[in-house]
Protein backbone atom coordinates (compact mmCIF):
# COMPACT_ATOMS: atom_id res chain seq x y z
CA UNK A 1 0.00 0.00 0.00
CA UNK A 2 1.30 3.45 -0.80
CA UNK A 3 -1.18 5.39 1.20
CA UNK A 4 -3.75 4.33 3.81
CA UNK A 5 -7.44 5.54 4.81
CA UNK A 6 -10.65 4.94 6.98
CA UNK A 7 -12.60 6.22 3.78
CA UNK A 8 -11.84 6.56 0.02
CA UNK A 9 -14.23 8.72 -1.93
CA UNK A 10 -13.57 9.02 -5.62
CA UNK A 11 -15.62 12.22 -7.27
CA UNK A 12 -16.17 15.55 -6.01
CA UNK A 13 -19.63 16.37 -6.84
CA UNK A 14 -22.57 17.08 -4.69
CA UNK A 15 -22.75 13.16 -3.58
CA UNK A 16 -18.75 13.24 -2.84
CA UNK A 17 -18.80 15.81 -0.95
CA UNK A 18 -22.05 15.53 1.01
CA UNK A 19 -20.05 12.16 1.64
CA UNK A 20 -17.31 13.70 2.83
CA UNK A 21 -18.70 16.17 5.53
CA UNK A 22 -21.40 13.38 6.75
CA UNK A 23 -18.21 10.85 7.25
CA UNK A 24 -16.46 13.70 9.52
CA UNK A 25 -19.34 14.48 11.36
CA UNK A 26 -19.93 11.02 12.17
CA UNK A 27 -16.33 10.39 13.74
CA UNK A 28 -14.36 9.19 10.54
CA UNK A 29 -10.87 10.85 11.29
CA UNK A 30 -9.39 9.82 7.77
CA UNK A 31 -11.05 10.88 4.81
CA UNK A 32 -10.09 11.57 1.35
CA UNK A 33 -11.68 12.60 -1.62
CA UNK A 34 -9.81 11.92 -5.00
CA UNK A 35 -10.85 13.76 -8.54
CA UNK A 36 -9.06 13.26 -11.41
CA UNK A 37 -10.17 17.00 -12.66
CA UNK A 38 -7.95 19.55 -11.79
CA UNK A 39 -10.69 21.34 -10.20
CA UNK A 40 -13.22 20.02 -7.90
CA UNK A 41 -17.13 20.34 -8.01
CA UNK A 42 -17.39 18.16 -10.97
CA UNK A 43 -20.38 18.47 -13.22
CA UNK A 44 -22.23 19.55 -9.70
CA UNK A 45 -20.73 23.09 -10.25
CA UNK A 46 -22.28 23.92 -13.88
CA UNK A 47 -25.74 22.78 -13.08
CA UNK A 48 -28.72 24.70 -12.04
CA UNK A 49 -28.22 24.79 -8.30
CA UNK A 50 -32.17 23.72 -8.21
CA UNK A 51 -32.97 21.77 -4.89
CA UNK A 52 -36.22 19.97 -4.44
CA UNK A 53 -37.49 19.58 -0.63
CA UNK A 54 -41.00 18.77 1.04
CA UNK A 55 -42.14 21.11 4.04
CA UNK A 56 -39.37 23.50 4.15
CA UNK A 57 -38.91 26.86 6.09
CA UNK A 58 -40.13 28.63 2.70
CA UNK A 59 -43.07 26.69 1.60
CA UNK A 60 -44.37 26.98 5.77
CA UNK A 61 -44.19 30.56 5.03
CA UNK A 62 -45.58 30.40 1.49
CA UNK A 63 -48.25 28.43 2.85
CA UNK A 64 -47.62 25.33 0.31
CA UNK A 65 -48.96 22.29 1.84
CA UNK A 66 -46.11 19.76 0.56
CA UNK A 67 -45.42 15.88 1.72
CA UNK A 68 -42.75 13.39 1.30
CA UNK A 69 -45.85 11.20 -0.19
CA UNK A 70 -46.92 13.78 -2.96
CA UNK A 71 -42.95 14.13 -3.68
CA UNK A 72 -42.53 10.91 -4.03
CA UNK A 73 -46.09 10.70 -5.91
CA UNK A 74 -44.94 13.22 -8.69
CA UNK A 75 -41.25 11.51 -9.16
CA UNK A 76 -43.55 7.86 -9.57
CA UNK A 77 -45.62 9.35 -11.94
CA UNK A 78 -43.06 10.81 -14.17
CA UNK A 79 -40.98 7.60 -13.80
CA UNK A 80 -43.71 5.74 -15.34
CA UNK A 81 -43.82 2.72 -13.69
CA UNK A 82 -40.18 1.69 -12.94
CA UNK A 83 -38.84 3.97 -10.77
CA UNK A 84 -37.31 2.81 -7.28
CA UNK A 85 -40.15 4.19 -5.02
CA UNK A 86 -38.03 3.25 -1.92
CA UNK A 87 -35.24 4.79 -2.83
CA UNK A 88 -37.55 8.30 -3.67
CA UNK A 89 -39.53 7.65 -0.47
CA UNK A 90 -35.71 7.82 1.39
CA UNK A 91 -34.34 10.92 -0.09
CA UNK A 92 -37.49 13.05 -0.01
CA UNK A 93 -37.17 11.91 3.70
CA UNK A 94 -34.01 13.35 4.25
CA UNK A 95 -34.05 15.84 1.85
CA UNK A 96 -34.46 19.00 4.50
CA UNK A 97 -31.69 17.68 5.91
CA UNK A 98 -29.60 17.85 2.53
CA UNK A 99 -30.54 21.13 2.14
CA UNK A 100 -29.53 22.63 5.93
CA UNK A 101 -26.40 20.67 5.48
CA UNK A 102 -25.97 23.19 2.06
CA UNK A 103 -27.19 26.10 4.05
CA UNK A 104 -25.35 25.45 7.67
CA UNK A 105 -22.38 25.26 4.93
CA UNK A 106 -23.02 28.82 4.03
CA UNK A 107 -24.78 28.02 0.59
CA UNK A 108 -27.37 31.80 -0.42
CA UNK A 109 -30.56 30.93 -1.98
CA UNK A 110 -33.51 33.06 -3.91
CA UNK A 111 -36.43 34.21 -1.45
CA UNK A 112 -38.97 32.81 -3.87
CA UNK A 113 -39.80 28.74 -5.07
CA UNK A 114 -39.99 27.58 -8.07
CA UNK A 115 -42.72 24.77 -9.69
CA UNK A 116 -40.76 22.73 -12.30
CA UNK A 117 -42.00 21.01 -14.48
CA UNK A 118 -43.68 17.62 -13.30
CA UNK A 119 -43.70 18.97 -9.47
CA UNK A 120 -47.27 19.52 -8.20
CA UNK A 121 -46.30 22.28 -5.85
CA UNK A 122 -43.70 24.76 -5.79
CA UNK A 123 -41.01 23.07 -3.67
CA UNK A 124 -37.59 24.18 -5.41
CA UNK A 125 -35.23 26.31 -4.06
CA UNK A 126 -32.77 28.14 -6.42
CA UNK A 127 -28.50 29.15 -5.04
CA UNK A 128 -28.62 33.00 -5.86
CA UNK A 129 -25.93 32.28 -8.04
CA UNK A 130 -28.20 30.33 -9.70
CA UNK A 131 -25.71 27.26 -10.34
CA UNK A 132 -24.45 24.46 -8.58
CA UNK A 133 -21.50 25.90 -7.66
CA UNK A 134 -23.32 28.24 -5.14
CA UNK A 135 -23.44 24.64 -3.26
CA UNK A 136 -20.29 22.59 -4.42
CA UNK A 137 -18.60 25.92 -3.01
CA UNK A 138 -19.78 26.28 0.45
CA UNK A 139 -19.31 22.28 0.61
CA UNK A 140 -15.68 22.11 -0.55
CA UNK A 141 -14.76 24.91 2.36
CA UNK A 142 -17.11 22.96 4.73
CA UNK A 143 -15.07 19.65 3.79
CA UNK A 144 -11.82 21.52 4.22
CA UNK A 145 -13.11 22.84 7.69
CA UNK A 146 -14.36 19.57 9.03
CA UNK A 147 -10.71 17.81 7.98
CA UNK A 148 -11.64 16.33 4.68
CA UNK A 149 -8.78 15.77 2.81
CA UNK A 150 -9.01 16.49 -1.14
CA UNK A 151 -6.56 15.47 -4.49
CA UNK A 152 -7.26 16.73 -7.63
CA UNK A 153 -5.87 15.37 -10.63
CA UNK A 154 -5.79 11.93 -9.71
CA UNK A 155 -8.45 9.02 -11.48
CA UNK A 156 -9.54 6.09 -10.11
CA UNK A 157 -8.28 2.93 -11.77
CA UNK A 158 -9.62 0.07 -10.25
CA UNK A 159 -10.87 -1.70 -6.99
CA UNK A 160 -8.43 -3.62 -4.99
CA UNK A 161 -10.34 -6.90 -3.56
CA UNK A 162 -9.46 -9.47 -0.40
CA UNK A 163 -9.54 -12.77 -1.10
CA UNK A 164 -13.12 -12.68 0.35
CA UNK A 165 -13.67 -10.72 -2.39
CA UNK A 166 -14.22 -7.63 -0.38
CA UNK A 167 -13.51 -4.08 -1.88
CA UNK A 168 -10.16 -3.26 0.63
CA UNK A 169 -8.65 -0.38 -1.19
CA UNK A 170 -8.63 1.45 -5.06
CA UNK A 171 -5.92 1.94 -7.43
CA UNK A 172 -5.19 5.80 -8.50
CA UNK A 173 -3.19 7.59 -11.07
CA UNK A 174 -1.85 10.43 -9.57
CA UNK A 175 -0.98 13.86 -11.15
CA UNK A 176 -3.28 12.54 -14.08
CA UNK A 177 -4.04 15.13 -16.81
CA UNK A 178 -7.34 14.88 -18.47
CA UNK A 179 -7.05 17.56 -20.68
CA UNK A 180 -4.05 15.89 -22.51
CA UNK A 181 -4.36 11.97 -22.34
CA UNK A 182 -1.07 11.45 -23.69
CA UNK A 183 1.27 13.53 -20.89
CA UNK A 184 0.98 9.77 -19.13
CA UNK A 185 0.36 9.70 -14.96
CA UNK A 186 3.29 10.63 -12.31
CA UNK A 187 2.64 7.73 -10.10
CA UNK A 188 0.35 4.90 -9.97
CA UNK A 189 -0.50 4.68 -6.55
CA UNK A 190 -2.49 2.07 -4.05
CA UNK A 191 -4.84 3.37 -1.56
CA UNK A 192 -6.41 0.74 1.65
CA UNK A 193 -9.32 2.02 2.63
CA UNK A 194 -9.83 0.42 5.98
CA UNK A 195 -13.73 1.14 6.55
CA UNK A 196 -14.91 1.34 2.87
CA UNK A 197 -15.12 2.78 -0.98
CA UNK A 198 -17.72 5.43 -2.04
CA UNK A 199 -17.92 5.34 -5.60
CA UNK A 200 -19.88 9.22 -6.36
CA UNK A 201 -18.18 9.20 -10.11
CA UNK A 202 -21.08 10.95 -12.03
CA UNK A 203 -22.64 9.74 -15.08
CA UNK A 204 -21.98 9.42 -18.32
CA UNK A 205 -23.36 11.75 -20.97
CA UNK A 206 -20.06 12.89 -21.90
CA UNK A 207 -19.00 9.42 -23.04
CA UNK A 208 -20.80 9.44 -26.79
CA UNK A 209 -20.03 5.90 -27.88
CA UNK A 210 -21.75 4.47 -24.47
CA UNK A 211 -24.39 7.30 -24.99
CA UNK A 212 -25.12 6.01 -28.41
CA UNK A 213 -25.02 2.30 -27.59
CA UNK A 214 -27.70 3.39 -25.20
CA UNK A 215 -29.50 5.38 -27.90
CA UNK A 216 -27.97 6.25 -31.27
CA UNK A 217 -29.83 9.06 -31.80
CA UNK A 218 -27.35 10.91 -28.59
CA UNK A 219 -24.51 11.22 -31.36
CA UNK A 220 -21.68 13.83 -30.50
CA UNK A 221 -23.64 16.06 -32.57
CA UNK A 222 -25.93 16.69 -30.18
CA UNK A 223 -25.56 19.34 -27.29
CA UNK A 224 -24.59 18.15 -23.69
CA UNK A 225 -24.84 20.45 -20.84
CA UNK A 226 -22.13 18.03 -18.55
CA UNK A 227 -19.07 18.56 -17.44
CA UNK A 228 -15.95 16.64 -19.71
CA UNK A 229 -15.26 14.89 -16.81
CA UNK A 230 -18.83 12.68 -16.80
CA UNK A 231 -17.26 9.83 -18.74
CA UNK A 232 -18.62 6.74 -16.82
CA UNK A 233 -15.35 4.71 -16.25
CA UNK A 234 -16.02 4.75 -11.99
CA UNK A 235 -19.46 3.04 -13.10
CA UNK A 236 -17.98 0.08 -15.60
CA UNK A 237 -15.29 -0.74 -12.66
CA UNK A 238 -17.99 -1.38 -10.22
CA UNK A 239 -19.88 -3.49 -13.31
CA UNK A 240 -16.98 -5.41 -13.61
CA UNK A 241 -17.21 -6.69 -9.85
CA UNK A 242 -20.56 -7.76 -10.50
CA UNK A 243 -22.35 -4.45 -10.22
CA UNK A 244 -25.99 -4.65 -11.36
CA UNK A 245 -26.83 -1.87 -14.50
CA UNK A 246 -30.49 -0.59 -14.34
CA UNK A 247 -32.15 1.69 -16.64
CA UNK A 248 -28.82 2.27 -18.60
CA UNK A 249 -31.02 3.46 -21.79
CA UNK A 250 -32.55 6.09 -19.85
CA UNK A 251 -30.68 8.98 -20.72
CA UNK A 252 -32.43 12.35 -20.00
CA UNK A 253 -32.32 15.10 -22.25
CA UNK A 254 -33.03 18.57 -20.85
CA UNK A 255 -36.35 20.42 -22.70
CA UNK A 256 -35.04 23.74 -21.23
CA UNK A 257 -31.77 23.97 -23.56
CA UNK A 258 -30.94 26.39 -26.39
CA UNK A 259 -29.67 25.15 -30.00
CA UNK A 260 -28.07 29.15 -29.85
CA UNK A 261 -25.40 28.15 -27.19
CA UNK A 262 -23.06 25.87 -25.63
CA UNK A 263 -23.68 23.35 -22.76
CA UNK A 264 -26.30 24.31 -19.92
CA UNK A 265 -25.48 27.89 -20.92
CA UNK A 266 -27.89 30.95 -20.06
CA UNK A 267 -31.01 29.80 -21.55
CA UNK A 268 -31.32 27.02 -19.55
CA UNK A 269 -32.11 29.05 -16.57
CA UNK A 270 -34.12 31.59 -17.87
CA UNK A 271 -36.56 29.12 -19.08
CA UNK A 272 -36.48 26.85 -16.62
CA UNK A 273 -37.56 29.69 -14.22
CA UNK A 274 -40.22 31.26 -17.41
CA UNK A 275 -42.11 28.31 -18.36
CA UNK A 276 -44.56 28.41 -15.78
CA UNK A 277 -46.04 31.97 -17.33
CA UNK A 278 -45.02 31.42 -21.23
CA UNK A 279 -45.71 29.36 -23.74
CA UNK A 280 -43.90 27.15 -26.12
CA UNK A 281 -44.72 27.38 -30.07
CA UNK A 282 -44.17 25.54 -32.80
CA UNK A 283 -42.98 27.69 -35.69
CA UNK A 284 -44.53 25.86 -38.57
CA UNK A 285 -48.44 26.15 -36.94
CA UNK A 286 -47.96 29.10 -34.61
CA UNK A 287 -49.35 26.93 -32.29
CA UNK A 288 -48.24 25.77 -28.45
CA UNK A 289 -47.47 21.92 -28.78
CA UNK A 290 -46.58 20.63 -25.38
CA UNK A 291 -47.36 21.71 -21.15
CA UNK A 292 -44.67 24.18 -21.01
CA UNK A 293 -44.64 22.16 -17.39
CA UNK A 294 -44.72 19.01 -18.48
CA UNK A 295 -41.94 16.09 -17.08
CA UNK A 296 -38.49 16.84 -18.88
CA UNK A 297 -39.05 13.79 -21.46
CA UNK A 298 -42.48 14.79 -22.39
CA UNK A 299 -41.20 17.75 -23.33
CA UNK A 300 -38.10 16.98 -24.93
CA UNK A 301 -39.70 14.35 -27.23
CA UNK A 302 -42.47 17.03 -28.55
CA UNK A 303 -39.84 19.34 -28.81
CA UNK A 304 -37.65 17.02 -30.80
CA UNK A 305 -41.06 16.41 -33.26
CA UNK A 306 -40.78 20.26 -34.52
CA UNK A 307 -40.14 20.25 -37.94
CA UNK A 308 -40.46 22.10 -41.23
CA UNK A 309 -41.75 20.70 -44.38
CA UNK A 310 -39.12 18.60 -45.29
CA UNK A 311 -38.85 17.07 -41.86
CA UNK A 312 -35.68 19.07 -40.50
CA UNK A 313 -35.27 20.14 -37.33
CA UNK A 314 -36.89 23.57 -36.66
CA UNK A 315 -36.53 24.20 -32.39
CA UNK A 316 -39.42 25.94 -31.40
CA UNK A 317 -39.99 29.10 -29.62
CA UNK A 318 -40.60 30.21 -26.03
CA UNK A 319 -42.55 33.29 -25.82
CA UNK A 320 -42.49 35.51 -22.54
CA UNK A 321 -43.86 38.70 -21.40
CA UNK A 322 -41.07 40.95 -20.63
CA UNK A 323 -42.11 41.95 -18.18
CA UNK A 324 -42.18 38.79 -16.05
CA UNK A 325 -39.06 37.78 -17.79
CA UNK A 326 -36.85 40.71 -16.58
CA UNK A 327 -37.25 38.77 -12.67
CA UNK A 328 -34.89 36.23 -13.92
CA UNK A 329 -30.96 37.59 -13.53
CA UNK A 330 -30.17 35.92 -17.07
CA UNK A 331 -32.80 37.66 -18.60
CA UNK A 332 -30.33 40.43 -18.89
CA UNK A 333 -27.66 38.22 -20.61
CA UNK A 334 -29.72 35.97 -22.55
CA UNK A 335 -30.36 39.34 -24.73
CA UNK A 336 -26.85 40.54 -24.06
CA UNK A 337 -25.33 37.56 -25.58
CA UNK A 338 -28.19 37.57 -28.68
CA UNK A 339 -28.86 33.95 -27.47
CA UNK A 340 -32.32 35.70 -26.62
CA UNK A 341 -34.69 38.40 -28.54
CA UNK A 342 -36.82 41.34 -27.39
CA UNK A 343 -40.12 42.34 -29.58
CA UNK A 344 -41.81 45.12 -29.49
CA UNK A 345 -44.88 43.12 -31.14
CA UNK A 346 -45.99 39.57 -32.43
CA UNK A 347 -45.94 40.99 -35.72
CA UNK A 348 -42.38 41.68 -35.72
CA UNK A 349 -41.49 38.41 -33.76
CA UNK A 350 -43.34 36.66 -36.75
CA UNK A 351 -41.84 38.05 -39.15
CA UNK A 352 -38.45 37.04 -37.16
CA UNK A 353 -39.02 33.66 -36.56
CA UNK A 354 -41.30 32.90 -39.85
CA UNK A 355 -44.18 32.26 -37.60
CA UNK A 356 -47.68 32.44 -39.24
CA UNK A 357 -48.98 35.72 -37.77
CA UNK A 358 -52.95 34.58 -37.69
CA UNK A 359 -52.89 31.13 -35.57
CA UNK A 360 -49.85 33.07 -33.53
CA UNK A 361 -52.48 35.85 -32.23
CA UNK A 362 -55.23 33.37 -31.49
CA UNK A 363 -53.05 31.10 -29.76
CA UNK A 364 -52.02 34.41 -27.31
CA UNK A 365 -55.32 35.37 -26.74
CA UNK A 366 -56.36 31.81 -26.26
CA UNK A 367 -53.93 31.03 -23.84
CA UNK A 368 -54.49 34.07 -21.84
CA UNK A 369 -57.95 33.08 -21.48
CA UNK A 370 -56.72 30.02 -19.52
CA UNK A 371 -54.90 32.45 -17.73
CA UNK A 372 -58.24 34.23 -16.79
CA UNK A 373 -59.99 31.14 -15.69
CA UNK A 374 -56.81 29.04 -14.27
CA UNK A 375 -57.70 26.03 -16.74
CA UNK A 376 -55.41 25.42 -19.89
CA UNK A 377 -58.19 23.40 -21.80
CA UNK A 378 -55.38 23.07 -24.25
CA UNK A 379 -52.64 20.93 -22.35
CA UNK A 380 -53.89 21.04 -19.16
CA UNK A 381 -50.53 23.17 -17.68
CA UNK A 382 -51.22 23.64 -13.58
CA UNK A 383 -51.74 27.86 -13.99
CA UNK A 384 -50.95 28.46 -10.72
CA UNK A 385 -48.04 30.04 -10.97
CA UNK A 386 -49.36 32.14 -14.06
CA UNK A 387 -52.16 33.39 -12.02
CA UNK A 388 -52.75 37.24 -13.59
CA UNK A 389 -49.53 36.69 -15.83
CA UNK A 390 -50.90 37.70 -18.98
CA UNK A 391 -48.79 37.26 -22.75
CA UNK A 392 -48.44 41.31 -23.26
CA UNK A 393 -46.04 42.84 -25.21
CA UNK A 394 -43.11 43.28 -25.31
CA UNK A 395 -41.93 39.80 -25.89
CA UNK A 396 -38.76 37.64 -25.49
CA UNK A 397 -38.01 34.60 -27.52
CA UNK A 398 -35.37 32.20 -26.99
CA UNK A 399 -35.41 28.98 -29.27
CA UNK A 400 -35.22 25.28 -28.03
CA UNK A 401 -33.81 22.37 -28.25
CA UNK A 402 -33.09 19.43 -26.02
CA UNK A 403 -29.51 18.91 -25.01
CA UNK A 404 -28.27 15.49 -23.20
CA UNK A 405 -28.08 15.88 -19.36
CA UNK A 406 -28.43 13.42 -16.95
CA UNK A 407 -28.29 9.48 -16.88
CA UNK A 408 -31.05 8.05 -14.93
CA UNK A 409 -29.06 4.66 -15.46
CA UNK A 410 -25.95 3.40 -13.24
CA UNK A 411 -25.88 0.50 -10.76
CA UNK A 412 -28.19 -0.63 -8.72
CA UNK A 413 -28.13 0.20 -4.89
CA UNK A 414 -30.32 0.19 -2.00
CA UNK A 415 -31.30 2.55 0.76
CA UNK A 416 -28.19 2.12 2.33
CA UNK A 417 -26.08 3.08 -0.53
CA UNK A 418 -25.10 -0.37 -1.08
CA UNK A 419 -24.46 -2.03 -4.34
CA UNK A 420 -25.51 -5.51 -4.90
CA UNK A 421 -23.60 -8.71 -6.42
CA UNK A 422 -25.40 -9.63 -9.52
CA UNK A 423 -23.47 -12.74 -8.72
CA UNK A 424 -24.08 -13.55 -5.46
CA UNK A 425 -27.10 -11.81 -5.09
CA UNK A 426 -25.64 -10.49 -1.61
CA UNK A 427 -23.86 -6.50 -1.44
CA UNK A 428 -20.76 -5.85 -2.58
CA UNK A 429 -18.71 -5.83 0.75
CA UNK A 430 -16.33 -2.57 1.35
CA UNK A 431 -18.15 -0.85 -1.59
CA UNK A 432 -21.14 2.23 -1.88
CA UNK A 433 -22.09 3.97 -4.57
CA UNK A 434 -24.28 7.29 -4.54
CA UNK A 435 -25.10 10.16 -7.02
CA UNK A 436 -25.70 10.32 -10.57
CA UNK A 437 -23.03 7.13 -11.08
CA UNK A 438 -26.27 5.01 -9.48
CA UNK A 439 -29.13 4.35 -11.24
CA UNK A 440 -32.77 2.98 -11.19
CA UNK A 441 -34.07 5.54 -8.69
CA UNK A 442 -36.10 8.35 -11.13
CA UNK A 443 -37.07 5.62 -13.92
CA UNK A 444 -38.03 6.74 -17.04
CA UNK A 445 -37.68 10.69 -16.17
CA UNK A 446 -36.40 12.52 -13.69
CA UNK A 447 -37.96 15.44 -12.43
CA UNK A 448 -35.85 18.52 -12.53
CA UNK A 449 -34.52 19.53 -8.96
CA UNK A 450 -34.73 16.13 -7.69
CA UNK A 451 -30.98 15.59 -8.93
CA UNK A 452 -29.11 17.51 -5.90
CA UNK A 453 -31.44 15.82 -2.92
CA UNK A 454 -30.84 12.28 -4.56
CA UNK A 455 -26.52 12.54 -4.83
CA UNK A 456 -26.59 14.44 -1.23
CA UNK A 457 -28.71 11.89 0.64
CA UNK A 458 -27.45 9.05 -1.00
CA UNK A 459 -23.40 10.49 -0.26
CA UNK A 460 -24.81 11.39 3.56
CA UNK A 461 -26.14 7.75 3.59
CA UNK A 462 -23.12 5.42 2.23
CA UNK A 463 -21.06 7.83 4.92
CA UNK A 464 -23.92 6.71 7.85
CA UNK A 465 -23.71 3.24 6.63
CA UNK A 466 -20.04 3.29 7.18
CA UNK A 467 -19.81 4.46 10.01
CA UNK A 468 -22.68 2.45 11.49
CA UNK A 469 -24.79 5.35 12.10
P1 LIG B 1 -22.73 13.74 -8.73
O1 LIG B 1 -23.66 14.86 -9.12
O2 LIG B 1 -23.33 12.41 -8.85
O3 LIG B 1 -22.05 13.98 -7.42
P2 LIG B 1 -20.68 14.89 -10.52
O4 LIG B 1 -20.62 14.62 -11.96
O5 LIG B 1 -21.02 16.25 -10.06
O6 LIG B 1 -21.62 13.75 -9.88
O7 LIG B 1 -19.30 14.55 -9.86
C1 LIG B 1 -18.57 13.39 -10.17
C2 LIG B 1 -17.10 13.70 -10.07
O8 LIG B 1 -16.38 12.49 -10.21
C3 LIG B 1 -16.61 14.63 -11.17
O9 LIG B 1 -15.91 15.70 -10.59
C4 LIG B 1 -15.70 13.75 -12.01
O10 LIG B 1 -14.61 14.45 -12.58
C5 LIG B 1 -15.24 12.75 -10.97
N1 LIG B 1 -14.77 11.48 -11.57
C6 LIG B 1 -15.36 10.77 -12.57
N2 LIG B 1 -14.64 9.67 -12.87
C7 LIG B 1 -13.57 9.68 -12.04
C8 LIG B 1 -12.44 8.82 -11.87
N3 LIG B 1 -12.25 7.75 -12.64
N4 LIG B 1 -11.52 9.15 -10.92
C9 LIG B 1 -11.69 10.26 -10.14
N5 LIG B 1 -12.72 11.10 -10.27
C10 LIG B 1 -13.65 10.83 -11.20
Amino acid sequence: WDETVEIAIIGSGFAGLAAGIEAARQGCKSVTIFEKMPVFGGNSAINGGLFAAPQTPMQKEQGVEDSVERMVNDQLKAGRGIADEALLRHVASHAMEALQMTIDAGAEFHPYLQQLGGHSVPRTYQTTVSCGAGITQPLLHECRKVGVNMVSRTKFNGFILDDAGKVVGVRLNKGYYFEDEDAGVEKEINVRATRGVIMATGGFAQNVDLRMAQDPTLTAEVGCTNAKGATGEGMFEMFRLGAIPVHMAHIQSGPWASPDEGGFGYVSNYSIFNFPHSIAVNRMTGKRFMNEIADRKTRADAELACRDAEGNPLPPIMITSYEHAKQHPNCKKVLKYGVGWKFDSLEDLAKHFDVPLKPLKEQVEEYNGYVKSGNDEQFGKNMGKAKGKYLKAPFTVVRLWPKVHYCQGGVQINTKAEVKDSFTGKRIEGLYAAGEVAGGMHGVSRLGSCSIPDCMVMGMTAARSIMGA
